[in-house]
């Protein structure tokens, strides 16, 4: 388990079904991979649905996926209930410089990852813009860096439940026993 107190769950906005299913596919990895507790989409891709929940099933979790969420009506909820948003654009504060205080709030954290341009709704409701650098690069980049530092480095000690398949670490070569 991470020893954070707090829910980390990430929303995906602007998902676009004709060009996006890899790259959000790949955000849902990384969010389960580096200990977030599920994912929210905006769009009901089934298509990302089914590939998220099949390495859940495989790989073990706890980790949802819900599609089809109003994200604004989700970010205004999520505040409302006490939690904290989270959004990642190149635009905002650099992550070491607000990194400790997010870290050190214990309200559950809501990370908006964008697709298209972000309205600018986000960038006001947003109770942190975080920057991973202030240059254009990817929402699969982003979301690793920033879980990465939010979770003190779980991702290399990550623990699933009910999983069916398990990687031994090796030099060389892939060893894999089922559960
Ligand atoms: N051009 C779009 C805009 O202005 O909102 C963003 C497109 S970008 C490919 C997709 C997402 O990647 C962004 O919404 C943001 O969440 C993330 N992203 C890209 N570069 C980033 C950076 N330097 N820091 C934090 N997030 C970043």
């Amino acid at each position: 388990m991470r020893k954070q107190p707090y829910k980390i769950y990430v929303l995906r906005i602007g998902h676009r079904p004709e060009r996006d299913k890899r790259v959000t596919t790949h955000v849902g990895l990384v969010a389960r991979a580096f200990g977030a507790d599920g994912i929210f989409i905006d769009y009901a891709d089934n298509h990302v649905f089914n590939s998220l929940v099949k390495i859940v099933n495989l790989w073990g979790g706890p980790f949802t996926v819900e599609v089809g969420v109003n994200p604004l009506k989700m970010v205004r909820e999520w505040k409302e209930h006490g939690g904290e948003v989270i959004h990642l654009t190149m635009y905002g504060l650099n992550l070491p410089d607000v990194i400790n205080e997010i870290k050190n709030s214990s309200k559950d954290k809501l990370i908006i990852v964008g697709a298209k341009k972000v309205p600018k709704i986000y960038y006001l409701l947003a109770d942190w813009n975080v920057a991973i650098g202030n240059q254009p690069h990817s929402e699969i980049a982003a979301l690793a860096v920033f879980l990465e530092k939010l979770t003190d480095g779980w991702v290399f000690n990550s623990v699933f439940n009910n999983a069916k398949l398990k990687v031994i670490p090796s030099a060389r070569g892939k060893k894999i026993v089922k559960l």
